[in-house]
Order: structure tokens, then sequence, then C-alpha cells
């Protein structure tokens, strides 16, 4: 007999006969001898709907009571689930964050969960229960009603996953599993069989949101294997697992793009120590993540230009500081954000010599430029004209063998 945790997405529970199939699932691995915790999302567009009806009220609406309300959303679901349960004949219960306790610190909207008890559901579990938890939401050690972030439900499915020692923890989501690129643009993309947490923690901060990074990143530091999976097929998902258990044939594994960042180039600036560090002190101050830098030669000994990158949202502000703040000369600032970032993501990539030579060259055969670069150890990003975004990911998907 294996403790599960089977984590269902809100498109997966978005409307009643959804939900009804959720308990289908469930019956099938509960009726396989398996001990099944579930973990439930909101119905899809529930959480933001119920942020657009605060607003309503307050543009800057209390954050206890938004957490009050947004909790809300996943009650629903797992009284809805519980219930399609029960009418299946199952003995099944849903349990309210305070019920539990999920246990959390932190602010307000972006706390984390810390502990959980695990007494009452395992008797439950061990009389042949089915126990259905919210997602995304704790209580506070004051007793106040949290939520733990975006995307949080799986988070939850993580934290529950390692806190009662499951053996497994499947994501059931509206896609077969992670690809090796946004399958709504590429066509070809291929679905991953094994990828590491490394590898997923790469793509899901790219872009990729199949599932959310710091669930993946906590996943990753306690080694808890997980399972992508479609609610609405049968096909074989997509298992994310530490790197010794996979083999590499390949040296990447997926391309991502994301389209948050923006481009800056001060240019004109005096080349001497010191320069780089009065950019980016004030930048770092106001919380304002620089991701790519890159210093030009600077021709005349004199001058040289800078460019950098940064989140779109985050442009007007960093001009401002750089005009007022930075006690900078400088001819002029130009800010660019039509522009993408592509990232080649592979854990093999660290044994094969040339991927980095082959990316730039294929971009090039596509004329493509390259405006920035940056690299770790197992990803390699460039920022290129967002127009050309399409040509890109094709190129290199075609390239390093993943069509
Ligand atoms: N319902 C929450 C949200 O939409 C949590 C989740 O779905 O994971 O952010
Ligand atoms: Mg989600």
């Amino acid at each position: 007999m294996v403790k599960k945790v089977l984590k269902f997405g809100g498109t997966s529970v978005g409307t009643s006969k959804r939900i009804r199939h959720v308990a289908d699932i469930i019956k099938q691995e509960h009726t396989a001898g398996n001990k099944i915790i579930v973990i439930v999302s909101a119905m899809a567009g529930k959480t933001n709907e119920l942020i657009k009806l605060s607003s309503e009220i307050s543009g800057e609406f209390d954050k206890r009571e938004l957490d009050v309300l947004l909790s809300t959303g996943e009650q629903v679901t797992c009284a809805l689930l519980a219930g399609a349960l029960v009418k299946l004949n199952f003995k099944a219960k849903s349990w309210l964050n305070w019920q539990i306790p999920i246990l959390t610190e932190g602010d307000h909207t972006n706390a984390r969960i810390v502990n959980i008890n695990i007494e009452k559901i395992n008797k439950y579990l061990d009389e042949g229960g089915i126990a259905v938890l919210p997602g995304f939401q704790g209580i506070s050690k004051n007793g106040d009603i949290t939520t733990i972030g975006r995307g949080g439900s799986d988070a939850t499915a993580v934290a529950v996953a390692k806190i009662f020692n499951a053996d497994s923890c499947e994501i059931y989501t509206d896609v077969d599993g992670v690809f090796s690129t946004d399958p709504n643009k590429i066509p070809v993309a291929k679905k991953i069989d094994k990828i590491s947490f490394d590898e997923m923690l790469e793509l899901s901060s790219l872009g990729a949101k199949v599932m959310q990074p710091s669930a993946v990143q906590t996943a990753m530091i306690y080694n808890i294997p997980l399972e992508v999976k479609s609610t609405f097929s049968e096909r074989k998902g997509t298992k994310i697992l530490s790197q010794e258990n996979i083999d590499y044939t390949k040296s990447v594994t997926g391309v991502a793009y994301s389209k948050d960042d923006a481009k800056i180039t001060v240019v004109g600036v005096e080349d001497r120590p010191g320069v780089a560090a009065n950019i980016f002190e004030p930048l770092s101050k106001a919380q304002i993540n620089v991701d790519m830098v890159i210093q030009n030669i600077s021709s005349d000994q004199k001058t040289t230009d800078i460019t950098f990158t940064v989140k779109r949202e985050d442009v007007i502000k960093t001009k401002k500081i750089l005009i007022e703040d930075s006690g900078l000369n400088h001819d002029e600032i130009l800010t660019n954000d039509k522009v993408a970032k592509i990232s080649i993501v592979g854990a093999g990539m660290v044994s094969t010599p040339g991927v980095t030579y082959k990316m730039f060259r294929g971009l090039s055969d596509e004329r493509i430029n390259i405006l920035a670069i940056s690299t770790s150890e197992i990803k390699l990003s460039v920022i290129i004209e967002e127009e050309k975004t399409l040509k890109a990911i094709k190129k290199l998907h075609t390239i390093f063998d993943l069509d």
C-alpha cells in the first residue's frame, strides 16, 4: 500500500462535471489499494474573480481580509469533490486549513507552510478514508487565515507530500506534462518523459508555466519525486526527479521563452573603476532585479556603453533611478522592451562541448541578432528582438534534436 498525494489544478476542477471526473480518477487510485490525500485548487478563474471583487471595494483592500476571501475558492472545490466521492460510496471528507491545521509563517498573501498536523488525517487514511485538502492556504500562529502566493496549491501539494512522507506526489493539470517547448506555438514539441529538478526549475522560471517554481524548488531540496500529468487523458505524464535518475542522451532538454524582459543601454559612460557599481547599487537598493549585463569595449579608452536587462515592469523606475540617483555622466539612456528571452536548458549541456557555438550559429543562420547573453551550468539564454521569437524557438528546437 502506498501513500499518494494527488493535486488537481483549477481547470481540472473547473466545473461540476469535471469534479465528478476527478472523483473517478481518485476512485481508481483508491480501489488500487492506495492511501490518498487530495489537494485542490479553486475553480479556474475563481481566485482572479475574488481579487477583482476586493478591488471594487478598495484599491488597497486589507490583506488579512483578502486572505479570508481568497481561501474560499478552495473551500468550494474541497467540499464539491469530497461530496462527489461520498456519492460514489467512498469514505471521504474535506478539511479546511484551520481544521487540520496547516500552520504558516510570513505576511498575508505571501505566507509559507511551516507545519501540518498529520495525526487526524493519518488516522482517517488508516480507516480507509480519502482526505480532501485545500491548496494555497493555511493559518498563522495567531489563528488568522493566510494564503501562500498565487499558484500556491502546487506548494501545498509538495509540503503535504513531504510532511506526510508520501510515496508519490502527482500534479494533475490540463496538459499532458512538461514539453520540450510551448506546444501551442511549436506543434512538434515533444512531451518529456523524465526531467531533473534543476532543469524543471530553469524551465518553470523561464516561462514554462506547468508548475509553480517555488514548489519545484522545495521538491528539489527534499528530493520529493513529482509527476505532472493530464486529468483529461490517460497518457503518461512527466516525471520530475533528481539528476542521477536520468540518462542523458541529448545535450538540451527544452527551449523556453519569456517576454517580460526589457533591455536598457547607458550610452557613453566614463570607462573607469566604480562606474558599474554606481549604476547597479541604486538599482539593487530599489529591489530591481538585473538579469544580464554587457559592457562594450571602449574604443576611445574614455567612454563605454553598458547594456543590461530588467523586468519590463521596472523599466520606467530604472530609468528614473539612473538619471536621478546614480550620479552618472552619460550621453543617453536607450530602452527597448520589444525583446524576448530565449533559453535552452539541459543537464546534458555540462558534458557536451560546443552547445554555445551551435546555438549562436543556429540563430545567425536565421539572421537573428543576439542582444545579450547569460549562462549558467545548465542554461544558456539570449535576448533577441521579440518579433523573431517563434523563428528562434523553431530553429533551436530543430538543431538540438527536439522535434
Ligand atoms: N487558486 C490559487 C490561484 O489561482 C492557487 C492555485 O490555483 O494554485 O493562485
Ligand atoms: Mg495552478
